[in-house]
């Protein structure tokens, strides 16, 4: 009997042994567990951080503005680009477009977008931002089941494409103008030449003389216009090497003696012994022109000074004065563009084309130089170009 007692207590033992260590073994591989389980939900949280970052980068590295909306029609990203083109530095998630950008053009849009599922090439005009033109591309995002989930709308900056297409069309039409005009001076001399007026040797000497200048001046046109189309197209190589300054100003000056008297002007040659890095038949234009101005827009026996001197920073600043008239402050950013003229007429009648100073900065900007002018109205005008130094 005993024995039979002894050995169901083992059992017991053995069996209550058995539980404890199942029970023991059972939280040790819950607990492991637990553990893993954090271990995987911190490892995908970090992953999807890590997306979420990587998604940012590549969407704040876009240069078009992306805005993706919520099926709510509240915005769900922004990126870089987009708050740029908006100016806006507040966070804008969980807000409203029309709250956002107050732009009845976008409320359209995003109307066009329920019915349509997809529109191209929006284009919108922003008046008040500068003059802004931008291009939007907009569709609806759909899930598998074909659900609305959201909105994505590209924008892109048109402004500088629009501005360059004003530009040629402006160029355009001044071209045509100045071409025009010299051209129906001549037609017109022609056809009274040919309606009779030949018969009078003096009046078609007078006639013909005409008709040259003009010819003359539409060949200057032309010439100064492929100057700039190559200047400005960037086709113009320069051939830069080691110009003595004081010889190619003395030289110019010799050149345009003869008008400079027919005006009583007095030329002055205050160049130092500079040598500069640059292509020696550009520079002789660049001289040339502001010369010619000098003496076309100085007064009547007046005087024009051509000199140069090194800067601190290694550069060589050469400079154009005279005592004339002078340029208004408002004009003296101006006068380098193509075409502007102070006094349209005046200039016309002095033969210019309203190209020299464009032509002057677009060679000093090829010699990675600047242009400014300067001006006390009544006391003259002053020319500066900076250069590089041979040195
Ligand atoms: P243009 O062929 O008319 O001379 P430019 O481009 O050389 O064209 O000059 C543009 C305008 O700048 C001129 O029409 C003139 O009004 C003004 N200008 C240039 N140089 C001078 C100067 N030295 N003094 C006064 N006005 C000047």
């Amino acid at each position: 009997m005993s024995v039979w007692l002894a050995l169901f207590i083992l059992t017991l033992a053995a069996l209550v042994w058995l539980h404890y260590r199942w029970r023991q073994r059972f939280a040790e591989l819950q607990s492991q567990r637990t553990a893993d389980l954090d271990a995987l939900r911190q490892r995908q949280q970090q992953t999807t951080l890590e997306a979420q970052a990587q998604q940012k980068i590549l969407f704040d590295s876009m240069l078009e503005g992306l805005l993706l909306l919520d099926r709510t029609k509240k915005i769900y990203l922004a990126n870089r680009a987009f708050k740029n083109l908006f100016d806006l530095k507040v966070e804008l998630r969980g807000k409203t477009v029309v709250e956002t950008l107050r732009l009845h053009e976008l409320d359209e849009l995003l109307k066009r977008v329920e019915s349509e599922k997809q529109v191209l090439d929006y284009v919108i005009r922003l008046p008040e931002m500068n003059e802004r033109w931008l291009q939007v591309n907009a569709a609806a995002i759909t899930n598998g089941a074909g659900e609305r989930e959201g909105t994505i709308l590209v924008f892109h900056d048109l402004t500088r494409l629009k501005q360059l297409e004003r530009q040629r069309e402006e160029f355009v039409a001044n071209v045509s103008h100045e071409l025009r005009t010299p051209l129906s001076l001549i037609k017109g001399y022609v056809e009274t030449l040919l309606d009779g007026a030949r018969d009078n040797p003096e009046v078609t000497e007078r006639f013909l003389k005409t008709i040259e200048r003009n010819a003359n001046r539409l060949d200057l046109l032309i010439q100064d216009l492929l100057t700039i189309s190559a200047l400005e197209s960037g086709r113009m190589k320069l051939d830069l090497q080691p110009v003595n300054l004081r010889a190619l100003a003395e030289r110019v000056l010799n050149d345009l003696h003869s008008k400079a008297e027919g005006k009583g002007t007095r030329l002055v040659c205050e160049m130092s012994e500079l040598v500069a890095s640059a292509d020696p038949h550009r520079l002789d234009q660049v001289f040339a022109n502001l010369v010619d101005n000098a003496i076309k827009y100085g007064r009547m026996n007046g005087m024009v000074t051509v000199g140069g001197k090194k800067l601190a920073d290694g550069r060589i600043e050469i400079f154009v004065r005279d005592d004339g008239p002078g340029i208004p402050p408002e004009a003296l950013d101006r006068v380098f563009e193509r075409f502007y003229r102070v006094d349209k007429a005046r200039s016309r009648d002095q033969g210019g084309t309203g190209l020299g100073l464009s032509i002057v900065k677009h060679i000093i900007h090829a010699h990675n130089g600047e242009v400014r002018a300067e001006s006390e109205p009544g006391k003259g005008a002053t020319f500066y170009c900076t250069l590089p130094s041979r040195d």
